[in-house]
C-alpha cells in the first residue's frame, strides 16, 4: 500500500515528491534522500477541509500533503487511523442535520426570548437625553422628506387636545423621566393614513387624519394608549432589539448584507408585540377609568381605525372586490377583517396587531 505526497522538511520551503507507505504501524516515506520512519501513533492526521489535501504532521516538525481520497482513506486505515470523535460526527449526516437544527432553534429563542428580554432589562438605564436627541432627527429627517406634513387643524383645536394631553402625562410620576417630554407633536400625512406614534425619547406625533376620524375623547384614548407604550418603554425596547439583530447580522456576514441588516432592523421595528400592545391597552383603559372616562373610548378609536383600514383596503383592491365586499356575508367580512394585518396600509392598525382581540378584551374590562 503506498501513494504520492508532497514532503516539507518544515526548515526550508522546498517541496519534495515522496512516496508513502505503510508497514505494521509506521508510516515509511520514500523520497530522493532515502527513507525516513515515523511511528503512525506519533503523526497528526489534519481533519479534512473540503477539497484541500490533508496534512500529515510529524514530530520532527516536517509534514507531508496528501491527495484526498481513496488512496489516502485505504493508507489509513491500514494504519488503523481513526478520525477524531468530531470528525465522526461531522460526517454523520443526519447528527450533523440535528446540530444544524438545534443551533437554528437556539438562535431563534435568543430572538424570539432572550433579545426581547434582554432589551427589556436594558431599557431603563438607557438615559433618556440621547433618546430624544435621536428621536428629535428621525422626526427631523420626516418632516425633510416630507413623509410627515404640517398639521393643519386649527390651533384652538390643538391647544384642547394638548391640555387632555398633559392631564393624561400628570396622572403618571413615571413619566416625568421623559422630562421636558413627554411632548405632544401634531403633524399630517394624507399617504398614510390615521397614524399615531411614540417616539423613544418620548415625543408623541399624532397625526391630523387620525384627529379627523375620531372625537376628542377617542383622541385622548389613542393618547393614553401610546402613553403605556413610552411607560413602559417599548419603543425603545423594539430599538435595541433592531440595533443588536442589526449589529449581530452585520458582524456576522459582514458588508455583504448590510443591506438585510437594515432590513431586519425594519422588519422589527414595524410592529409592537402582541403583549406590548396589550399592555398599553391596559394602561390607557387605567388612565382613562382615572379621568373617569369610559375605556371604551379606546374600543371604539380602534373600530374606528380598523373601519378605515378596511375601507382603505376595498379602494386598493378595486371595484369588483368592492362589490364582493358589499354583498359578502358575516364570515366574509371575518375573514376580510382577518386579513387586514397584512395589508399594505401604513396606519395605527398596520402597526397595531391584534385589534379584534384588543376590541373584545377592552369591552370585557
Ligand atoms: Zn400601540
Amino acid at each position: 500500500m503506498n501513494m504520492e505526497a508532497f514532503y516539507f522538511d518544515g526548515r526550508s520551503s522546498k517541496r519534495h515528491t515522496v512516496r508513502l507507505e505503510a508497514t505494521s504501524g509506521h508510516l515509511c516515506l520514500h523520497g530522493p534522500e532515502g527513507e525516513r520512519r515515523f511511528a503512525f501513533a506519533e503523526v497528526r492526521v489534519s481533519e479534512p477541509q473540503g477539497r484541500a489535501p490533508r496534512v500529515l504532521h510529524f514530530p520532527d516538525g516536517g509534514c507531508c500533503e496528501v491527495a484526498q481520497g481513496a488512496e489516502l482513506d485505504a493508507l489509513l486505515q491500514a494504519l488503523g487511523y481513526r478520525a477524531s470523535f468530531v470528525m465522526r460526527l461531522q460526517s454523520n449526516w443526519p447528527v450533523s442535520l440535528g446540530a444544524l437544527v438545534c443551533v437554528i432553534l437556539i438562535l431563534v429563542a435568543a430572538y424570539q426570548w432572550g433579545l426581547p428580554l434582554g432589551a427589556e432589562i436594558a431599557a431603563p438605564y438607557v438615559p433618556v437625553k440621547p433618546m430624544q436627541q435621536l428621536s428629535d432627527a428621525a422626526l427631523r429627517q420626516l418632516d425633510e422628506r416630507e413623509v410627515l406634513a404640517p398639521s393643519r387643524l386649527p390651533l384652538a383645536q390643538q391647544e384642547k387636545l394638548r391640555g387632555g394631553f398633559a392631564r393624561l402625562v400628570a396622572l403618571d410620576p413615571e413619566l416625568a423621566s421623559y422630562a421636558p417630554n413627554p411632548q405632544l407633536i401634531f403633524r399630517s400625512a394624507p399617504d398614510i393614513g390615521p397614524n399615531a406614534f411614540a417616539m423613544p425619547g418620548g415625543q408623541i406625533v399624532l397625526f391630523d387624519e387620525l384627529v379627523d376620524l375620531t372625537d376628542d375623547d377617542e383622541v385622548l384614548a389613542v393618547l393614553a394608549h401610546e402613553l403605556g407604550h413610552l411607560n413602559r418603554r417599548h419603543s425603545l425596547r423594539q430599538l435595541i432589539q433592531s440595533s443588536v439583530t442589526s449589529a449581530v447580522l452585520a458582524a456576522y456576514f459582514g458588508d455583504v448584507s448590510a443591506a438585510a441588516a437594515y432590513l431586519a432592523g425594519i422588519v422589527v421595528e414595524a410592529k409592537y408585540s402582541r403583549e406590548m400592545e396589550l399592555e398599553a391597552d391596559a394602561y390607557g383603559a387605567a388612565a382613562l377609568r382615572q379621568q373617569n372616562k369610559s375605556p371604551l373610548l379606546l374600543a371604539s378609536a380602534l373600530e374606528k381605525l380598523e373601519r378605515s383600514a378596511r375601507d382603505e383596503d376595498d379602494e386598493d383592491e378595486g371595484d369588483e372586490e368592492y362589490e364582493e365586499y358589499e354583498e359578502g356575508d358575516a364570515a366574509s367580512e371575518e375573514q376580510n377583517a382577518g386579513d387586514e394585518d397584512e395589508s399594505g396600509v401604513l396606519g395605527w392598525i398596520s402597526s397595531h396587531p391584534d385589534t379584534r382581540e384588543r376590541i373584545r378584551r377592552l369591552k370585557a374590562l
